[in-house]
């Protein structure tokens, strides 16, 4: 019986991959894995620095000499660069703006998934992003792609921005999951894409509770099987 799966949970933003990663590893007792903060935690250190986001050179430099780390404190998942805790700085709209630029840089996700793989390869871990399954760990035990329609999406980024206190029009936020996954899924480097044996969960109309069981039930009987 093999207890210590990897779990590989990609798909495109909004989709309802954190809400459901970091409930399936509740109930498995696992560890959640949320690369998209490291991105982002990465970014919001490019802002401050100042640097140009076409500065791919520079950009590369800073990754490479820069530690991004996910810890857990409390029972809540952290992120940290370079030791300062920034979880709820990598939310702004301006990270989220420059995030898609700053992750399609080779070198910054050379440094990103090799530490993921150093997190997650014990296993008894959800890692969730845009090439888990294709990418970081290819030989996941578990790998599911989440999908959901725009409006669906836009509007549980609205209820999520308005219970941080934002106010923002349906339309933008619709203009801005499109503009990030249209370059998430363009761009050279490990892009965001369904792994051919990955299993499809569309959570339009699916609730929490259906999304995180049905993701709880495939994991329960891969390991009841091995
Ligand atoms: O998941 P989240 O929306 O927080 O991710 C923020 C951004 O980080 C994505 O839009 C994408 O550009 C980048 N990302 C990535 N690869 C991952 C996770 C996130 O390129 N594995």
């Amino acid at each position: 019986m093999k207890k210590n799966l990897i779990i590989a949970i990609d798909g495109p933003a909004a989709s309802g991959k954190t809400t459901t990663a970091k409930l399936v590893a509740q109930q498995l007792g696992y560890l959640h894995i949320d690369t998209g903060a490291m991105y982002r935690a990465f970014t919001l250190k490019v802002l401050r620095e100042g640097v140009p986001l076409d500065n791919i050179s520079e950009i590369a430099r800073l990754a490479s000499e820069s530690q991004v780390e996910l810890r857990n404190i409390e029972g809540m998942q952290r992120v940290l660069i370079d030791g300062e805790d920034v979880t709820e700085k990598v939310r702004t709209p301006e990270v989220t703006g420059a995030v898609s630029a700053v992750s399609s840089i080779p070198t910054v996700r050379a440094v990103m998934v090799r530490e993921q793989q150093r997190l997650g390869k014990d296993g008894c871990v959800v890692l969730e992003g845009r090439d888990i399954g294709t990418v970081v760990f290819p030989n996941a035990d578990l790998k599911v792609f989440m999908l959901a329609g725009i409006d669906a999406r836009a509007t549980r980024r609205r209820d999520e921005l308005s219970m941080m206190g934002a106010t923002v029009e349906i339309g933008q936020i619709k203009d801005d999951l499109q503009r990030r996954d249209d370059l998430d899924s363009r761009r050279e480097v490990s892009p965001l894409r369904k792994a051919e044996d990955a299993i499809t969960l569309d959570t339009s109309d699916l609730t929490v509770e259906k999304q995180v069981e049905i993701v709880v039930t495939k994991a329960k009987a891969l390991m009841e099987k091995s």
